[in-house]
């Protein structure tokens, strides 16, 4: 369930702007500011919280009404969600298509399905995407409501997709909000950013973003949110150790797929030079964050995934889970010299995939 509701303390008076622009009858903001520090998040949670039917006094999301429980289970009809098929993870994971996902029947969500091995996932917002939104602003709101598009990173549309999302924020259809987000304000199209609210969201003070990585349990925090540029997010999230963005989110791609992860995809997507420490502590930290949820805590590193942990539950017994912990654990005591990094890596995928495979939930 993504009842997250608490909002990181940085991000209070950006919340605060949006909901001032909503009482003004503003129908499109732009968050903007540096990467990892929480724009994404925010403009999520401000999503749900214009949906909801019963807000508190703040203006936040009850996470009880009908739209917030629609909104939890990653199916509400009046939400869209537009991002690159390359952070295909950020879209909801409708609750009926969680079982699919997980054991790799048809019916996923296309991206990755399509992706197949070795092949690399969209980094733009196409034309299609945003062409696919004409059809959800022109009907009447299912519950109601607004209807809301989040849309990430603005500076990701093409230059075919961005002439056709102008046309929805010059004639905005009734009851609509558009919630963009970007990283490079500058490298955005200017008509889109002109027809927008401009909201920027600065990185935090270093102490409240040093509190809030330790209220998560971030271990080295205050390293971590140095090697970060102060952006509290990415640093809990950082990698360290050597191991690039894209090597990253290949590692979380293969970890997505649960027990559908195949050996040819392993063999085909692992990079050739990999750092094995650095794979290691991702590893760990994917199921460190899988035990807290089965165990009723919370998300610590991968808090855009709730979705994605609640159906690997379907798949991954905890003891299994466990179980790989001490297998990661007994393959970092020798990261330091293995003899082939890649074969370790690809040793410890094998073994994640059969760990479900032996230790299925419903078995
Ligand atoms: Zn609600």
């Amino acid at each position: 369930m993504t009842t997250d509701s608490s909002l990181a303390p940085w991000l209070h008076a950006a919340h605060a702007t949006l909901a001032a622009l909503r009482a003004r009858g503003a129908h499109a903001a732009l968050l903007h500011g540096p990467a990892g520090i929480g724009k994404w998040e925010l403009a999520m949670a401000f999503a749900r919280d214009a949906l909801c039917e019963t807000p508190d006094a703040h203006g936040r999301a009850c996470g009880t009404c009908p739209s917030c429980r629609l909104g939890a289970a990653g199916n509400h009809p009046d939400l869209r969600v537009v991002v690159p098929d390359a952070l295909a993870f950020r879209r909801p994971v409708p609750a009926e298509a969680q079982d699919d996902e997980v054991t790799g029947r048809d019916g996923g969500e296309g991206a990755e399905g399509e992706r197949g091995a070795g092949a690399k996932a969209s980094r733009e917002i196409k034309i299609e995407a945003v062409r696919s939104l004409a059809a959800f602003t022109g009907i009447s709101t299912h519950r109601g409501g607004l209807r809301v598009v989040v849309l990430g990173p603005a500076e990701a549309l093409n230059a075919a997709a961005a002439n056709a999302l102008l046309k929805g924020l010059e004639e905005p259809p009734p009851q609509s909000l558009f919630l963009l987000v970007s990283d490079h304000l500058d490298w955005c199209l200017p008509t889109i950013v002109s027809r927008c609210a401009l909201v920027r969201v600065a990185v935090p003070p270093r102490q409240a973003a040093l509190n809030w990585l330790l209220a998560q349990g971030i271990p080295d925090a205050a390293q971590r949110l140095t090697e970060a540029g102060g952006a509290p997010l990415a640093a809990a999230r950082e990698e360290g150790d050597g191991l690039d963005a894209d090597a990253a989110e290949t590692l979380r791609g293969l970890l997505r797929l649960g027990p559908a992860l195949q050996a040819a995809q392993i063999a085909a997507q692992v990079p050739r030079t990999i750092p094995v420490a650095a794979s290691i502590a991702l590893f760990q930290r994917w199921t460190w964050d899988f035990l807290s949820v089965r165990l009723g805590g919370h998300l610590r590193y991968h808090s855009e995934e709730a979705a994605r942990f609640a159906a690997l539950a379907q798949a991954w017994r905890p003891d299994a889970a466990v179980s790989w912990l001490d297998r990661l654990r007994d393959a970092r005591a020798v990261a330091d010299h293995p003899l082939n990094a890649r074969a370790v890596v690809e040793g410890l995928l094998l073994a994640y995939r059969n760990s479900m495979a032996e230790g299925r939930a419903d078995a």
